[in-house]
């Protein structure tokens, strides 16, 4: 049986990630995990608390919550996907709301936070066989991963992916919002002195601004068969 690897994909806010590696770990049948979706519950939770006031985190009280924050990923046999559970509460449609969106940056600033998620996804990592995506995956999470990729595309072709998705999605939202939002978010996380978002050294880069998804499995195809050999 071929040996299981550990894929880490790092990158910009919406460049193709999440689909990306979800095609990744279907072709493989390994589990995808959204590190992404973490952040984004707990800064649900922090809203729906009141922790979050006039677009500011309240570091103690969200870090003084983080033991009554529970997240899972449970599948759902009707979408065939894992979705996003807050405290047994399905989250899936709710953490990608533009709210959301905005706020989830000044969270991930917080220490406390990134401390427990990152333990949370080394150990979901334990099993191996598994594509996380994220923004410090082939950094910190796991920077013995065997395959490491660093994901971008222009801001423009970016925020008219993530306008196409929410809108898809029935979710109403302005494109220029969507446009500053994603640059808010890059100026966040790669500016935040725990761990932000820059490219491990031995990541490989994969600019996909002119490329479908199938041109993107059919570029990586060949890097995982080599480090799975090699592994
Ligand atoms: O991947 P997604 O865009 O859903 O991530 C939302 C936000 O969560 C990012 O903009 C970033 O601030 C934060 N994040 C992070 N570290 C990760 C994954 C996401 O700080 N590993």
């Amino acid at each position: 049986m071929a040996k299981k690897i550990v894929i880490a994909i790092d990158g910009y806010s919406s460049c193709g990630k999440s689909t990306f590696a979800k095609t990744i770990a279907k072709e493989l049948g390994y589990i995808y995990i959204d590190s992404g979706a973490m952040y984004r519950a707990v800064t649900l939770y922090s809203m729906r608390k009141g922790y979050i006031l006039n677009g500011i985190p309240d570091d103690n009280r969200i870090t003084g919550a983080l033991d009554r924050i529970n997240i899972e990923f449970l599948y759902n046999p009707v979408s065939g996907e894992f979705e996003t559970h807050l405290n047994s509460e399905n989250v899936e449609r709710e953490i990608r709301s533009i709210d959301v969106s905005s706020y989830v940056s000044p969270v991930s600033t917080i220490p406390q936070v990134r401390t427990k998620l990152v333990a949370l996804q080394r150990q979901i990592g334990l099993s191996k066989g598994i594509v996380m995506d994220g923004r410090d995956i082939g950094t910190v999470v796991f920077p013995e991963a065997e395959l490491k990729i660093f994901m971008t595309a222009s801001v423009d072709i970016r925020a008219k992916r993530r306008y196409d998705e929410l809108t898809g999605k029935g979710i109403v939202v302005d494109f220029e919002d969507v446009r500053q939002n994603i640059i808010a978010r890059d100026i966040t996380d790669e500016n935040r002195d725990i761990s932000p978002l820059r490219r491990a050294d031995d990541a490989i880069i994969l600019d996909n601004s002119r490329m479908t998804v199938e041109q993107q499995m059919e570029w990586v195809r060949g890097i995982i068969e080599k480090k799975i050999n090699e592994s």
